[in-house]
């Protein structure tokens, strides 16, 4: 028997950053999955800019941007590549304002990464951690799970090898359809409609036919395709027809000539194409009725399924896993409630709900055969979407929310006005003229507090009362000689909303827990920090809190 605290189960995008994220809280863990090498299918290709910067913050940023491509996407829609362009939208054209390009120490516009390249480099972070016992080519099975923990059968493919782990809690990041989703008999919401679908890989030279290759091409032909999507993946030729071109209607599927359907979808009859991978697959909603089933936790597609437009399903996985980690770390260590846990599910599903939205909604937009709906209906957002990436908050949770504070989700998606209000991202200023150091750097494996001054020392004497008196990971930064102004000329202060002696609490995963106006309510940094760490406060305790200057 293996005692480890975590087991994940699957090793894809988001087993391997939940993985990283437990390593780099100190958590010994295991991870188990079945497959030796990675799919060559590319599947999520856009990197969107929140987890650029986690994987920034696993210091893994130069190794993503030597492998992906800056993305400045243009929608071309039309019958086929040569004939004249019903529409064309240019979503990424405002990106480039030094504003936006402020909002976040990494391109704001995101990246195409697709996953066969990112994976590798996952892979390669999680198994160079000594807290780790990653194990590809092994396939897990529960064996026994109850209130005190979980035991998984760890079994060697193709050899006469087994081991078994026991561990606290048990991380599902085992995909679409989960089969340990299913064994604890976890229902989904919102797969009423599935659009069976394909997305054929292949490498080809459209610079021969048109002027911008890494664009997406919505075709629409009855005579030809139906209605799909040529979508790109790198800068080296390799793109992929996405949807369910007509042609599925009526072959079967080992029986299409993908490249007679490619000539014919771009409407050049000897164009060069080469296939490489034709993968079937089903876009689809599918939101976990809980997140959570005792010990084990549900991540990334194991608990939520999404169309791919707007390429939003790996993002949110990422984002799941560092939801959970430092709640998993902080219980395990003891400077954390065990209710802590519950609020994973709090304030993720609510996240997954609303991408799942915007998702059908980009999937409508591009089937849409009416050019005039199309034009009204296209989401210049679609695939650049800061405020859906970057602005997105936690409406319920570990949070100590403000009295007059808006509790719904009421960000938008194409813009991101950075706030420093509980419950968001903590926003980006650089921390020094060369553009080195963000403020979103400050917090990964605490608490930090951030204050623009400490003039008579009242939060560094109260944080370090309040660290020893909870034992929590909490340091103080005092940050506000240091941050630069955005482009706009807003600082520190003004930036988070709170008075030159104010401060903001900022969780271990870079959200806002508390802020107060002033020096005066360093007192209450204590009641902010507990309902980050007991799932938020009181009523009681809300009506005490003033909102901040
Ligand atoms: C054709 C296609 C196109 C896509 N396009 C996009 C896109 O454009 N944008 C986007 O955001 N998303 C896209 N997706 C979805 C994206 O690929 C997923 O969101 C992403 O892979 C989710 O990562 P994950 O780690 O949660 O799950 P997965 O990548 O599915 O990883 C789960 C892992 O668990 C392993 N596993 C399962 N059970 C066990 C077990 N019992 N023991 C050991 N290992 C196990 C599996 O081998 C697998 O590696 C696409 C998917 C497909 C198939």
């Amino acid at each position: 028997m293996i005692e480890v605290d975590v087991i994940v189960v699957g090793g894809g995008p988001v087993g391997l950053s939940a993985s990283i994220q437990l390593s780099r809280l100190g958590v010994r863990h295991a991870v188990i999955e079945r497959t030796t090498v990675v799919s060559p299918h590319p599947k999520s290709r856009l990197l969107n800019p929140r987890s650029t910067e986690l994987m920034r913050l696993w210091g893994l940023e130069q190794a993503v941007l030597d492998v992906g491509v800056g993305i400045e996407p243009k929608f071309f829609f039309g019958k086929d590549l040569v004939s004249p362009w019903d529409q064309v939208f240019e979503p990424a054209a405002s990106m480039r304002d030094p504003l936006t390009l402020s909002l976040s120490p990494c391109a704001v516009a995101g990246m195409l990464v697709s996953q066969d390249v990112l994976e590798p480099i996952l892979r390669e972070a999680a198994a160079g951690y000594d807290t780790a016992d990653v194990r590809f080519g092994w396939e897990a099975e529960v064996i026994a799970d109850g209130p005190d923990g979980v035991e998984v059968r760890a079994t060697r493919i193709g050899a006469d090898k087994a081991d078994v782990f026991r561990a606290r809690y048990l991380i599902a990041a085992d995909g679409a359809g989960s089969a340990l989703r299913r064994r604890a008999g976890i229902g989904v919401t919102g797969a009423d409609r599935t659009l069976e679908a394909i997305s054929v890989l292949f490498r080809s030279d459209l610079t021969k036919i048109v002027d911008s290759p890494a664009a997406f091409f919505a075709l629409c032909n009855p005579d030809t395709v139906g209605t799909a999507v040529i979508a790109p993946v790198d800068a080296h030729g390799r793109a992929a027809l996405l949807g369910r071109p007509k042609v599925m209607d009526e072959t079967p599927l080992d029986q299409i000539d993908w490249v007679a359907e490619l000539r014919a979808a771009v409407g050049v009859p000897d164009h060069e194409f080469e296939i490489i991978d034709v993968r079937a697959w089903r876009a689809t909603v599918a939101v976990a009725e809980s997140y959570r089933s005792g010990s084990t936790f549900f991540v990334g597609d194991a608990a939520h399924l999404m169309p791919p437009n707007g390429g939003f399903n790996m993002n949110t996985g990422l984002q799941d896993a560092h939801n959970l980690c430092w709640k998993l770390a902080g219980v395990l260590a003891g400077w954390a409630d065990e209710s802590l846990l519950d609020t994973y599910d709090r304030e993720r599903r609510p996240i997954a709900l609303y991408n799942a939205a915007e998702a059908v909604r980009n999937l409508k937009t591009l089937v849409d055969k009416d050019e005039t709906g199309r034009a009204a209906m296209f989401r210049r957002d679609h695939y650049v979407h800061p405020g859906l990436a970057l602005g997105y908050r936690y409406t319920d949770g570990a949070i100590a929310f403000e009295p007059d504070q808006s509790r719904e989700a009421d960000w938008e998606v194409g813009t991101y006005a950075p706030s420093g209000q509980p419950g968001a991202r903590a926003p980006h200023l650089w921390l020094d003229d060369a553009q080195e150091t963000s403020l979103i750097d400050l917090a990964e494996t605490g608490f930090v507090l951030l204050v623009a001054s400490d003039p008579r020392g009242a939060w560094r004497a109260e944080v370090d009362r309040v660290a020893r008196a909870e034992g929590v990971p909490l340091r103080l930064e005092i940050v506000g000689g240091r941050a630069r102004p955005n482009p706009e000329g807003r600082d520190f202060s003004a930036l988070y909303g709170v008075g030159l002696d104010g401060a903001v609490l900022v969780r271990p995963d870079g959200h806002v827990a508390w802020r107060a106006g002033d020096q005066g309510q360093a007192r209450q940094l204590e009641v902010g920090l507990q309902a980050a760490l007991w799932g938020g406060p009181t009523a009681q305790e809300l009506r005490r809190w003033p909102a901040p200057a």
